[in-house]
């Protein structure tokens, strides 16, 4: 809810008398459209711990701020690598299941149903696969 002109946390509050809670939010913090995915959140978690963040009050309030705020989301993503586009399709070389060129998760009947050793054939290629992890390596 914006409120013009603008109202303090009371002033807001007793305009919506059946209200719970009101939470302000700062000028410049946008909500996200959507959930942070898994895949995100695990881009993110992998970045602190390369840069040695292991604080865990610090990840749970960096996490939390990529939940509820775009901007911040976005900046984390980035410092993560992590390609933000509408585009939800990656390739075998972004993806941590990739070593030396076998997928290691391809088991038949598995998330990735192909024989054990499977070497993806063309893995620039931009895919949707239950498999897919982000690549820890990356920083
Ligand atoms: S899990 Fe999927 S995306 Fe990852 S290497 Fe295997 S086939 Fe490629």
């Amino acid at each position: 809810m914006a409120f013009t002109p603008a109202a303090n946390h009371a002033e807001a509050l007793a305009g919506y008398p059946s209200a719970l809670a009101a939470e302000p939010i700062e000028p410049d913090r946008r909500q996200p459209d959507t959930l942070l995915a898994a895949e995100e959140e695990t881009a993110i978690q992998t970045w602190l711990a390369s840069i040695g963040e292991n604080d865990t009050s610090m990840i749970v309030e960096v996490i939390e701020r990529c939940r509820h705020d775009d901007g911040a989301r976005a900046y984390y993503l980035g410092r993560a690598g992590y390609a933000v586009t509408d585009d939800d399709r990656r390739c075998c070389s972004q993806c941590g299941n990739l070593r030396s060129g076998v997928c290691v998760v391809a088991r038949p009947g598995g998330r990735v149903s192909a024989i054990v050793g499977y070497r993806p054939a063309s893995p620039g290629v931009l895919q949707r696969c239950a498999g897919f992890a982000p690549n820890v390596s990356r920083d």
